[in-house]
């Protein structure tokens, strides 16, 4: 894009942006071909009850299975998708997909889907979340949609209304990765979750002595508790930790202990094997960490 060699500090910053939008559009594109080539896969992690030890449901991840990069973490193309606004269809698209899946499996499990902040800006959410539901014939109670505080960021009244209309359509809200962002406990006031999901780095180091991490994890779940609120875990690795949240009053565990996310055959392969978790012992945290699967 370098045509008149870059005289002067104006044309490298036009440059620079021109290159930016570039890429953007090439990623837009990338991801719109992504969708329509079926390039996109969602993965399933089961999320297990540290009272029964029971899979109570599974939390959808999605994949990029690109031709030529091989598989693409979400990290990697999430916030591509929210850049250039392609999240509105992959979105519906994670949403209706889990649906479906869910509506596969028997008994009432829980399907958990991530919903991006600029999904719950869109007015258009409860219809599409409504919409999602009835062609899958799924019941509303087993879906739980996973929010991020960063949502608190946008207008008030609009976040409002949209969390009164998600409500009324009969969904669970969940707020993930609590404890990472401004985690105000005005939040926990405003808006009606149905769970807490603990972020990893809480769990990471939990075990470790003289570490607060276990001393905060006890009080966000007794507050939760008190709210009438579920907690679960997020990335529990090995037995010491597993151990700890359960101690420290943890409701529910997701984690390498128990499953990595599953494609879907694994994942009802998994169901149909019944549903007691079992976690993998010590050694797991010592198996290669495998951040995409
Ligand atoms: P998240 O919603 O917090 O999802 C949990 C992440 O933790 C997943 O990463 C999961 O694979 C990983 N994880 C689970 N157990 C463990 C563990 O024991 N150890 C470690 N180290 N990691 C564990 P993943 O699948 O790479 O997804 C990353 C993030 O991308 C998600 O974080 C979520 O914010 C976003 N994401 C994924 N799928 C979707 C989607 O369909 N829509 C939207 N809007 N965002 C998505
Ligand atoms: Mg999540
Ligand atoms: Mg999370
Ligand atoms: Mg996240």
């Amino acid at each position: 894009a370098a045509k008149d060699g870059g005289r002067g500090r104006y044309h490298f910053y036009s440059e620079d942006l021109h290159a930016d939008a570039e890429a953007r559009s090439q990623m837009e594109e990338d991801l719109r071909d992504a969708l329509a080539k079926g390039q996109l896969e969602m993965f399933y992690q089961p999320v297990v009850s540290t009272s029964t030890e029971n899979i109570t449901g599974f939390e959808a991840l999605m994949r990029w299975h690109h031709p030529v990069k091989g598989w693409i973490s979400p990290h990697r193309f999430i916030e591509s998708a929210e850049d250039t606004g392609m999240i509105q269809q992959l979105g519906e698209w994670a949403l209706r997909q889990a649906c479906e899946q869910l509506a596969e499996w028997p008994g009432e499990i829980r399907m958990a889907v991530n919903v991006s902040p600029l999904q719950f800006a869109n007015p258009q959410l409860p219809s599409i979340v409504a919409n999602a539901i009835a062609s899958a014939g799924i019941k509303p109670s087993q879906l739980e949609l996973e929010i991020t505080e960063t949502v608190f960021l946008q207008d008030s009244a609009a976040t409002d209304a949209m969390f009164a209309a998600l409500k009324n359509l009969g969904v669970r809200l969940a707020l993930d990765d609590f404890g990472t962002g401004y985690s105000s406990l005005g939040y926990l006031k405003k808006a009606p979750f149905d769970k807490i999901k603990i972020d990893k780095s809480f769990v990471r180091g939990i075990t470790e002595a003289g570490s607060r991490n276990a001393a905060i994890i006890a009080s966000i779940t007794s507050l939760a508790h008190s709210l009438g609120m579920e907690t679960t875990a997020e990335g529990v690795e090995t037995m010491d930790e597993l151990d700890l949240v359960r101690v420290h009053g943890c409701s529910h565990v997701q984690g390498f202990i128990y499953e990595r996310p599953l494609d879907a055959q694994q994942a009802s392969e998994r169901l149909a094997s019944g549903l007691a978790a079992v976690a993998r012992g010590p050694r797991c945290s010592r198996a290669p960490r495998q951040t995409m699967l």
